[in-house]
């Protein structure tokens, strides 16, 4: 079976959902295909800033469910190990989300307004000169616009002449906030060369997470046990088997930007996508 679109998008994660949700209002037809099955998980500490969530809040015409929101705060403290190096207030709150809820909110949003989602797609192959998408199943998907929002390592990548940046590399755990406790957005300095550790408040749990550009001599788990100790993990008895630890991912420290002109798309690492 063969299908047209105007626009094919590659990922169904924030960007790619944003997307099609986008194309949906604006009536542009299109179709979104990931390899996941949603909902599903995503390494990430969940922060969205305020300007981020005026862009939610558009996506879903001001009838957001703030069930998707965990926590919202107005503060943000910077440590350098355990001291408190300042404090300060945020104008414009941030909130914080689970990635398995968020995303599956955008993509539900995305069906809600009719958007057709090809998910669990592992086996399709593309043809870049056509345009076009062959599924498992042999159906063909020809998109006269094809949108990669596959996230960081993303396949279309070969298209461009830009060298692979260097991967940032982060563990996470989530703990009971019973346990350690906090309602500001916390940033850890000195556990970590060349990067950071983060305590965010999640609701029932805090988000304990650590990142750098990634280093093989670097012992991640070690340096995050560290952090929970020091924070009081260990002398409330906690148990690294309680957590769900440890979640590793790797990502791009920035985004990329395409530089060939002639490329059938354009995409960035994070964010939206553009013609
Ligand atoms: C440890 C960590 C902490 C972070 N914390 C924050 C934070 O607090 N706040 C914040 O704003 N950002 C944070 N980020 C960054 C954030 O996770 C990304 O910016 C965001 O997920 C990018 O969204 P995306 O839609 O571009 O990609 P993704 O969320 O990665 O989604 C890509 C989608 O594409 C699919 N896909 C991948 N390859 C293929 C393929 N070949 N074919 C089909 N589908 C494919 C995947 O299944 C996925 O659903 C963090 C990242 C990490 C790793």
């Amino acid at each position: 079976m063969k299908h047209e679109y105007e626009a094919i998008v590659i990922g169904a994660g924030p960007a790619g959902a944003a997307c099609g949700i986008t194309l949906q209002k604006s009536k542009v037809s299109n179709c979104v295909i990931d390899k996941a099955v949603f909902p599903r998980s995503k390494t990430c500490a969940g922060l969205v800033t305020g300007k981020t969530y005026k862009l939610i809040e558009e996506l879903f015409d001001n009838k957001i469910d703030d069930g998707i929101f965990c926590a919202v705060s107005s503060e943000i403290r910077l440590f350098s190990r355990t001291e408190l190096l300042t404090a300060a207030p945020i104008t414009n709150p941030v909130r914080l989300v689970n990635r398995i809820d968020f995303d599956n909110a955008l993509v539900k949003r995305y069906l809600e307004l009719g958007g057709k989602l090809f998910e669990g797609e592992r086996g399709y192959t593309i043809d870049y000169k056509n345009s076009s998408i062959t599924l498992s199943n042999g159906d063909v998907l020809r998109g006269k616009t094809l949108i990669f929002a596959d996230g960081a390592l993303s396949q279309a990548h070969k298209l461009i002449d830009v060298p692979r940046e260097k991967l940032a590399f982060g563990v996470e755990a989530y703990v009971p906030s019973s346990v350690i406790g906090t309602k500001s957005v916390d940033l850890y300095f000195d556990y970590l060369e060349n990067g950071y550790v983060w305590v965010f408040p999640h609701g029932d749990t805090v988000c304990v997470g650590a990142a750098n550009q990634y280093n093989k001599n670097d012992d991640y788990i070690k340096v995050l046990s560290e952090v929970l100790s020091d924070l009081g993990a260990k002398a409330a008895r906690f148990s690294p088997t309680d957590m769900s630890f440890p979640r590793a991912s790797s990502r791009k420290m920035s985004c990329l930007r395409a530089t060939r002109a002639d490329l059938p798309t354009r995409f960035r690492a994070r964010g939206f996508i553009c013609r």
